[in-house]
């Protein structure tokens, strides 16, 4: 898979990419990784990328010239795409879940847009852009922290990423559910003992316990997750959502 950024702080990316699973997929040849400066597809002194906002208000928005030419130069045309998706991060967008995230892995090559300043002229969306995509119901002040839980997210997916692919099985959100309650050592710490079934040796009980425990947990924090992972439809809803994006 190849993940481009583009973005007007390229430099933000030059630790992220290097480091941890990113880094070590990278390395491995599992993910190409690239973050492109904006400014260069300006065509001015200036290298300007922001302008005002015809009918006024605050704060600048990004001028759409250098941003659709930036976009067709690393991604094609819109409409005439292969293999490619352009995705802006956009508090407007779709919100991101797992199984968003799972219909984006799919895809050969994506290409994160990170907005800046009050956002993005929407004729550069409509000519550019495959999709908008929201981190959730809060205003950051750029799209690179937003791409970058994009770029984690789906990394993990890439078979090989992880040391131990199982981690995804059990995780909060494969199932639909959260994950319990996790301990290691030592068996007692302040005062606080491990769930003795955790130390039994049961790999039963244990899976039991567990799956128990993730039941309980999402029912009081996340009623909305708990009420979905219990319909009968949701496997098929999951589905239709990896397909959409
Ligand atoms: N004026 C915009 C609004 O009210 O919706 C907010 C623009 S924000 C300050 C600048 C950029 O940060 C956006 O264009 C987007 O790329 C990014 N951004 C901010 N919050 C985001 C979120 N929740 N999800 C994805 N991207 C976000």
């Amino acid at each position: 898979m190849r993940i481009d950024v583009l973005t007007i702080f390229p430099q933000l990316f030059d630790a992220f990419f290097g480091a941890s699973i990113v880094g070590g997929a990278r390395e491995a040849g599992l993910v190409d990784l690239a973050a492109h400066d904006l400014r260069d597809w300006t065509d001015d002194r200036h290298r300007k990328v922001d302008d005002s906002p015809y009918g006024g208000g605050p704060g600048m928005l990004m001028k759409p010239e250098p941003l659709v030419r930036a976009i067709e130069a690393l991604a094609g045309t819109k409409g005439e795409r292969e293999g490619r998706r352009v995705v802006l991060m956009s508090p407007q967008g779709q919100p991101l879940d797992q199984p968003g995230l799972a219909g984006l892995a799919r895809w050969e090559q994506l290409l994160l847009v990170c907005g800046r300043y009050e956002g993005v002229d929407q004729r550069a969306i409509e000519l550019a852009v495959d999709e908008e995509l929201s981190v959730g119901d809060y205003v950051l002040s750029g799209g690179e922290v937003p791409s970058m839980l994009v770029v984690e997210g789906l990394v993990r997916l890439l078979p090989g990423a992880l040391g131990n692919p199982e981690s995804l099985v059990s995780e909060s959100f494969s199932t639909g559910l959260l994950e319990g309650p996790q301990y290691t050592r030592p068996p007692v710490f302040r005062g606080l003992a491990v769930p003795d079934v955790l130390r039994s040796g049961d790999h039963a009980a244990v899976a039991e316990w567990r799956a128990s425990r993730a039941r309980e947990l999402t029912r009081c924090r996340r009623p909305d997750l708990f009420e979905a992972a219990t319909d009968p439809t949701r496997p098929a809803r999951a589905a239709a959502k990896e397909k959409q994006s």
